[in-house]
């Protein structure tokens, strides 16, 4: 059976980079890897929409996004950093551990913080040194408007402007520059097509300045020493060498289509998949939709275990669920990276046919119609 993954982390990997990783392992002293290296280092600044360093460190997406608060801050500092899911959770919780006062601003699952709201926080605590924002909320497939928001923070306070930019990196319009942005993490195993184990962390001149007087400590996921590293065209430590030849492949890709045509696609595949379900009755999870996964509700009377496991076992598909409150609720297919117009019609076919399967009355045949449809009519 063939096996096809459309779950936001991991994402497929093409079959030229996955070759390209599997060549024989060679010495990152070597000017091979360096003249790889550099050339990856190039293509990030594009991909992030940067003349600013993108450093690469070998950790998770996770592991980035540690790296920023234990760089950037000093114990007791007031961050504000936005819940609005698992990972704007996670945001709340990791600042805190570091013994940092991390400020909350709480928005429902499946709604994008306001401006009112961000005001608001950097009033009440004008010392804020940070705000901390998810452009596309992976657990409720919700996408804030980090543009408007930067423009927001920038005109009420000095604050950072910091981006979980994880599942919004090739999915989402995103200008690093232009839109005043001071940090953005983005993880390999996302829009960037390659396994996990690679974290990218872009930083503004205000954010290495703030690495300068940071106290909390640190050592592995020190930002200093992975800058002067990379100003000298080197790692700080042992790099994730086959990853690294992997992203290189990938980076001339992304260059080759053009980022911003990649963001047009995903919106592209995005739309069409929405049409799709709501041709056959299935409602959407989220307000404000993010280009990366699409979360679906469960129509009633479906069970989540059952119509998962026929998705895996009868057609290999893999998909994500719902978690805490909407486990069992909702389900979420992502369309993150590697995907084109076919690998809609096909989730959409193994959607319908799993809900035959499972009892549900509905027009079988509906969502592929209708996303073909949107194809034609968006050519
Ligand atoms: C996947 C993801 C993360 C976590 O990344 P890991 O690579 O699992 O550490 C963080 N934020 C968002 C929005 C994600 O989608």
């Amino acid at each position: 059976m063939k096996k096809r993954l459309f779950t936001p982390g991991p994402t497929p990997v093409p079959e030229s980079v996955m070759l390209k990783m599997a060549e024989p392992i060679i010495h990152h002293r070597h000017p091979e890897f360096k003249e790889i290296l550099s050339r990856v280092n190039e293509n990030l600044k594009y991909l992030f929409q940067t003349e600013q360093p993108v450093l690469t460190l070998a950790s998770s997406g996770t592991g980035g996004v540690e790296s920023t608060f234990v760089s950037l801050f000093s114990p007791g500092e007031t961050i504000v950093s936005v819940n609005g899911g698992k990972f704007g959770e996670r945001w709340v919780k990791m600042p805190r551990t570091f013994g940092l006062n991390a400020v909350e601003i709480k928005t429902e699952w499946g709604k994008a913080p306001t401006a009112e709201q961000i005001v608001a926080a950097l009033r009440a605590h004008p010392n804020a040194k940070a705000v901390y924002l998810v452009h596309s909320e992976t657990s409720t497939g919700t996408a804030t408007d980090v543009k408007m928001l930067a423009r927001v923070i920038r005109d009420n306070s000095d604050a950072l402007v910091c981006i979980d930019g994880i599942t919004a990196i090739g999915a989402h319009e995103f200008r690093f520059d232009e839109w005043g942005i001071d940090v953005c993490v983005t993880g390999s195993q996302k829009g960037l097509m390659i396994p996990p184990g690679l974290s990218f962390v872009a930083v503004s001149s205000r954010a290495i300045s703030a690495m300068e007087t940071s106290k909390l400590p640190k050592f592995y996921f020190d930002l200093r020493k992975a800058l002067k590293a990379y100003e000298k065209n080197d790692t700080p430590w042992t790099p994730a060498i086959s990853l690294i030849i992997g992203v290189d492949a990938a980076l001339q890709m992304i260059r080759a289509e053009g980022v911003e045509k990649i963001w047009k696609r995903h919106e592209r595949l995005a739309m069409a998949l929405r049409a799709g379900i709501q041709a056959i009755g299935l409602r959407l999870f989220s307000d404000s939709p993010s280009f990366a996964v699409t979360p679906v509700w469960i129509p009633d009377g479906i069970e989540w275990k059952k119509f998962n496991s026929i998705m895996k076992e009868k057609y290999g598909i893999t998909i994500a669920g719902g978690q805490e409150e909407f486990a069992g609720k909702i389900f979420r297919i992502a369309h993150l990276g590697y995907y084109d117009e076919l690998d809609m019609i096909t989730i959409l076919s193994a959607l319908e046919m799993t809900l035959v399967s499972c009892g549900h009355q509905f027009g079988a045949g509906k969502g592929v119609a209708a996303a073909q449809a949107f194809f034609a009519m968006n050519a």
